[in-house]
């Protein structure tokens, strides 16, 4: 059952990578085939038993030398991340340092995942939580080592063992996971980093029957496909999708706050977050003041080399993005357009538009660049009713000096991971995901660790 939606035939064998800052070529690659994705789905089953008999507290301690690794190491990776895919240094070596933060997480959460006991009448009934064996991997291109530790630790820690796919266009850092893996002391064959296009080796995880789930982070329209293949074998799949998330300002707010806190909740990683705040929607007494503020902020946000230390944000992935962003932006009337250097790399300007037009594209579709719209709402049952008219629900905020609104809003709002008088969204330790299309199921917290076991139930009979 081949990806139906793809000639297969035409898969290329090599990959250019340029530093999207400077163009120059950073690597060429020869890209794995299905092949090789099925050689790596072999040796990550030959090495499950032998990961899964090692003691709970020796697999903690293999999986903490493989966090401290990375750590050691945080320069190189952020180095290789920002040349790759023009992430500012600040940004990548403060992912390079969260990815060994979250090994150590799992590492520590291996033998507190417990199962229970049942009160039943004529026996013991206890569960125990499985691992599923071997796992597929597919993490996107825009924040490359931090979505493959998000997938890593809680797959491993699990008993699993797992094959990963990094997007093709950003694979430096999580290939070089791998390596580091092997030499903390993580068994052959316990990670394997396999790098190729998704439709000639992500596809064969869902239709590998060896890969018993996929755990996918990428855009909606490819996860729903891959949720359709996978339905074939009832799969497991978890899916980490798109987003258009609501930043939800009201008057009673400290509104210096949230506009001086607004670019980057959305500017961030150039815009190419799921998390983006790209939707800003403020009640209108307020409006003007905040829009004032909000791009006052934004002129301050540094556009530039990502690798000065005081870039906050650096070009889009590849020529291709930008050509992307471009077909939504170009001809966009703006209120703020921003500045990006001359010269080679794939530069997107800030931009701030507003409207009050919630069926236009700038208001629903996920653009993944810098682009921010500003919308006003008149009341509370306003700005809930704009916030959830959308198909995403990954992230939000609500801005408010009530803290009953505060939580009124937060239960009312179509979103997975919501913070108040904050833009944050990501912790290891607290659940992340989202509503409707923008997933399913969720990452961090020991939360994941029950989507990568199966649950299973045993009663003893005792007589009585
Ligand atoms: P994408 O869907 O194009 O690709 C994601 C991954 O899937 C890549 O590794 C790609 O090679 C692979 N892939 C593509 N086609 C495939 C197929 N037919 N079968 C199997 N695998 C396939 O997404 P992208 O452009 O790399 O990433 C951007 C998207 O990811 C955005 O929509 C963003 O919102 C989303 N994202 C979500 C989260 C989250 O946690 N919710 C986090 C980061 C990114």
């Amino acid at each position: 059952m081949p990806d139906p939606t793809t000639d297969h035939s035409s898969a290329p064998s090599t990959i250019v990578l340029r530093n999207p800052a400077t163009e120059e070529v950073v690597r060429e690659l020869t890209l794995a085939t299905r092949a090789d994705a099925d050689a790596a789905i072999k040796r990550a089953a030959a090495a499950g038993p032998g990961w899964r008999a090692i003691a709970p507290a020796d697999r903690a301690r293999l999986m903490r030398r493989f966090a401290d690794t990375i750590a050691a190491h945080a320069d190189e990776l952020a180095a290789l991340e920002t040349a790759n895919m023009g992430m500012p240094m600040g940004n990548s070596t403060w992912c390079a340092n969260a990815a060994a933060d979250v090994i150590h997480y799992f590492a520590g959460a291996i033998d507190k995942h417990t199962g229970s006991t049942i009160p039943v009448a004529g026996g013991v009934d206890m569960t125990f939580h499985e691992p599923l064996g071997v796992v597929g991997l597919i993490t996107p291109w825009n924040f490359p080592v931090l979505m493959a530790s998000w997938k890593i630790g809680p797959a491993l820690a699990a008993g699993n063992t797992a094959v990963l796919k990094p997007a093709e266009i950003t694979p430096l850092t999580a290939m070089r996971l791998g390596e580091l893996a092997l030499d903390a002391g993580i068994p052959e064959g316990v990670l394997n980093v396999v790098v190729g296009t998704g439709p000639e080796v992500g596809w064969r995880f869902v239709e590998h029957p060896t890969v018993r789930k996929v755990a996918f982070t990428g855009s909606t329209a490819v996860g729903k496909r891959i949720m359709a293949g996978c339905a074939d074998q009832v799969k497991r799949v978890t899916l980490e999708l798109g987003g258009k998330s609501a930043n939800i300002v009201f008057a009673d707010a400290d509104i210096e706050a949230a506009a001086a806190a607004a670019p980057g909740a959305v500017f961030d990683n150039s815009g190419q977050d799921c998390c983006a705040r790209s939707r800003v929607l403020v009640q209108r007494s307020v409006f003007d003041r905040f829009l004032e503020h909000f791009i006052e902020s934004s002129r301050h946000f540094t556009v530039g080399d990502p690798t000065s230390p005081n870039t906050a944000m650096g070009p889009l992935v590849t020529a291709e993005h930008l050509a992307r962003v471009r077909r939504f932006t170009d001809g966009l009337e703006t209120v703020y357009t921003g500045d990006v250097p001359e010269g080679p790399g794939y530069w997107h300007p800030i931009m701030i538009a507003t409207s009050t037009d919630h069926s236009a594209s700038i208001c629903r579709d996920e653009i993944f660049g810098p682009v921010a719209v500003v919308i006003p709402f008149e009341d509370e049952a306003d700005a809930i009713r704009i916030c959830n008219d959308s198909d995403y629900g990954l992230s939000g905020s609500v801005w408010t000096g009530d803290g009953s609104r505060a939580l009124r809003v937060v239960r009312a709002m179509d979103a997975g991971t919501i913070s108040v008088n904050s833009n944050s969204s990501v912790r290891y330790s607290t659940p992340f995901g989202g509503f409707k299309q923008s997933g399913l199921g969720r990452e961090h917290s020991m939360t994941v660790l029950d989507h990568y076991t199966e649950l299973k139930n045993v009663f003893i009979a005792t007589g009585s």
